[in-house]
């Protein structure tokens, strides 16, 4: 016990300073693919065809990405014969393609915002890393964002999971249950596109063919500061990731 207590006080607040500063600490996202010029349209057709899940797309002589269905299995960058290049940054956020009037949530939500999580079918990856938001590394209290099991005092739906049939009932009904205003995220490639789950009589391939998204959050699954980003897009406090085309 004593232990503890010394060594806290030796190492002192391992807090993440984002997002008053950026957390540059290689280890704190696993990175993603960003678009990369080749020297030919056949190279780009070449990288793209590299991708399991076709999420590499080529365009003239440059392989962009869709990372809303990247799956993050990284064949396209190590060992790969074109390798894309690699970026280790995590402010991945973005407006969904189809949410063409998002705005903000108002400025009072930046001080207090209460947000749902629903597991709608997920393997237990995203989960996990929304989780971690609650540790004391990221110890998302500090920024007056808190987690509630109850949709009547929710401000955002986080969604992690392609949505399976059993749990688009449940989905709709928590949706349903919020306040206005209300923001719905979905959170890693299967609740943005499906993921490696697709469509299906028992996937609905997506959070969006059941309720208005967002915002979504790529990676699969994406890092803890990743989906802080999200929440503080959210609420003004961050911008949406620009660049990159996502779903
Ligand atoms: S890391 Fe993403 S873009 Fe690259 S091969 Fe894997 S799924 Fe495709």
């Amino acid at each position: 016990m004593s232990f503890w207590f010394w060594n806290g006080l030796r190492r002192g607040i391992q807090t993440t300073r984002y997002p008053k500063s950026m957390e540059l600490e290689r280890g704190v996202s696993p990175g993603r693919p960003v678009a990369t010029s080749f020297k030919s349209s056949a190279e780009a057709e070449q990288a793209a065809g590299q991708c399991p899940v076709g999420a590499i797309v080529a365009r003239d002589s440059v392989a962009d990405l869709e990372l809303g269905r990247c799956v993050y299995c990284q064949r396209c960058h190590f060992g790969a014969r074109y390798p894309l290049d690699w970026k280790y940054d995590y402010e991945w956020a973005q407006i969904f393609p189809g949410a063409q009037d998002f705005a903000v949530l108002p400025k009072p939500y930046r001080k207090s915002l209460h947000v749902i999580v629903v597991d709608a079918g997920d393997c237990g990856a995203c989960l996990h890393e929304v989780k971690q938001l609650n540790n004391p590394l990221y110890n998302v209290h500090r920024l007056g964002i808190f987690f509630t099991p109850t949709p009547r005092a929710a401000d955002v739906l986080l969604v992690v999971g392609p949505v399976s049939e059993n749990m688009r009932v449940p989905l709709q009904k928590t949706y349903e249950a919020m306040p206005d205003p209300k923001r719905v995220l979905a959170v890693g490639a299967c609740a943005i596109s499906g993921g490696v789950f697709g469509r299906s009589a028992m996937s609905a391939g997506g959070v969006a063919s059941i309720l208005p998204v967002d915002l979504e959050i790529p990676g699969d699954p994406p890092p803890p500061l990743a989906i802080l980003h999200g929440l503080l897009v959210a609420t003004g406090r961050k911008v949406p990731a620009a660049g990159a085309q996502v779903s």
